[in-house]
């Protein structure tokens, strides 16, 4: 009779991706992957500590995995496993509290633990870079993890903390998972790390990095999931026009004002940041920037909130992720005073969204009338959903149509909505009307 296993994953695409290698490793010896909604086996919750939010959600799924009837496994990863140790291990119907640096191991944990074994966590061999590739029946694209940890320790932030000291994995390994994923079918590469643009393995930096891997042979694409500004020097610009490179970035602002990015020891400056997007332009000027603002910073006045709300206008972000600040134990903006109060970072936090909104609409409809090469991910009665090269999601009709390939299209219009899909025809059709 086959195991049923059941994941579940909290906070950022590492955690994302790093999952979907579990998943595979266990799919291919013969378990059966369930929702967490069915009764399984095992639960494994790959949990993140980012914020408050992100605890309670995390407890909570750990609690609802707790309480199924039939005594299940019950394994808990990630950030909040990492932060909350000694908490999560006084529970008896917690099996496994697997710290993230011996996540790679998970699969062997449970097999052996199948099999009569006691595994100790704790002596198995550890490896941030350890996880296998993710099937091509998940997903059209491959995260590819360069990077783990981050030495910047920002404030309020407690990654450092829970992910360790900035790691950079081998190039050599890098290229090599690469190119026997692009044998598998895969036609998106998307780079993913906690601090990418502080990767630095034996002289070689991220912009060398990416350099080297756009000029892998093949018909694919790569994309960089989330950058902090410190990783854009001027080969890095000048490569985003190359034609295997996404025209999108999320880079992580945080904050409008200068004295806030300061308070947050973040290293650069609100000039800094518009020349590297203004260069950017000008090497492709319909470029999609995405980014991170924290509202409600210990200390932030109505003058600095502005300074955001202006930055996020004048740039026009595509999409903001907004977040209300929340102290997080053992950092250093927890004894930061004059805290601003929830309903004050709510309201910030909605006009935040508000004016994110409007941008994102505005970008999205500057596409009609322009070609995209879509990268196909499903078919559903012949109609083709995909991204473009700048990420956007588009939705279109035709015969032949095969998913995971690439196809020009023609952005025809735009759906209603907060998330509006732009609608398009293919491009062959377009021109034998
Ligand atoms: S750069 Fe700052 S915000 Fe990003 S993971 Fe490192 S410490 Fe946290």
């Amino acid at each position: 009779m086959k195991k049923k296993i059941a994941f579940n994953t909290l906070g950022c695409k590492l955690n994302l991706n790093e999952t979907d290698s579990l998943v595979s490793d266990f799919h291919k010896s013969g378990y059966d992957i369930v929702s967490s909604n069915e009764q399984a086996d095992v639960y494994i919750i790959n949990t993140c500590t980012v914020t408050n939010k992100s605890d309670r959600k995390s407890r909570n799924i750990i609690n609802r995995a707790r309480n199924k009837i039939n005594n299940p496994v019950v394994l808990v990863t990630g950030c909040f496993a990492e932060n909350s140790k000694e908490y999560l291990e006084r529970f008896d119907d917690i099996t496994y509290v697997i710290d993230n640096k011996r996540k790679s191991q998970i699969f062997s944990i449970i097999d052996a633990h199948f099999n009569g074994e006691i595994l100790k966590p704790d002596e198995l061999k550890s490896g941030v870079f350890d996880f296998s590739t993710a099937e091509t029946s998940l997903h059209t694209r491959s995260m590819i993890k360069i990077q783990d940890g981050c030495d910047k320790f920002c404030s309020y932030c407690i990654i450092p903390y829970v992910r360790g000291r900035a790691q950079s994995r081998p190039y050599k390994d890098i290229l090599k998972n690469i190119k026997s994923i692009l044998t598998c079918e895969y036609k998106e590469i998307v780079l993913t790390g906690i601090n990418m643009g502080s990767y630095n393995y034996e002289g070689t930096n991220f912009s060398t990095l990416l350099e080297m891997i756009l000029e892998l042979d093949g018909d694919f694409r790569v994309r960089i999931s989330s950058l902090e500004p410190e990783g854009i020097d001027p080969l890095f610009i000048s490569l985003m026009s190359h034609p295997k490179m996404c025209r999108n970035l999320h880079i992580c602002l945080q904050s409008g004002s200068d004295r806030i990015l300061k308070l947050m020891n973040r290293d650069y400056t609100i000039d800094n940041f518009k020349t590297s997007i203004q260069k950017i332009k000008e090497v492709c000027s319909n470029f999609n920037f995405t980014t991170d603002i924290i509202v409600g910073f210990p200390g932030e006045t109505n003058d600095d909130f502005k300074k955001s709300c202006e930055m996020l206008i004048e740039t026009g972000f595509s999409h903001v992720h907004t977040f209300p600040y929340s102290v997080r134990t053992g950092t250093k903006a927890a004894k930061i005073d004059n805290h601003i109060n929830s309903k004050l970072k709510a309201e910030r936090s909605s006009i935040i969204r508000s004016l994110s909104e409007v941008n994102k609409k505005k970008y999205r409809e500057s596409f009609i009338g322009k070609k995209q090469r879509i990268l196909i991910e499903k078919i559903v009665q012949n109609q083709a959903e995909g991204f473009g090269e700048h990420y956007i999601p588009v939705k279109f009709s035709g015969t032949g149509l095969i998913p995971n390939s690439f196809c020009e299209v023609l952005i025809t219009g735009i759906e209603d909505g907060n998330n509006p899909v732009l609608l398009a025809e293919p491009v062959i059709r377009y021109n034998n009307l």
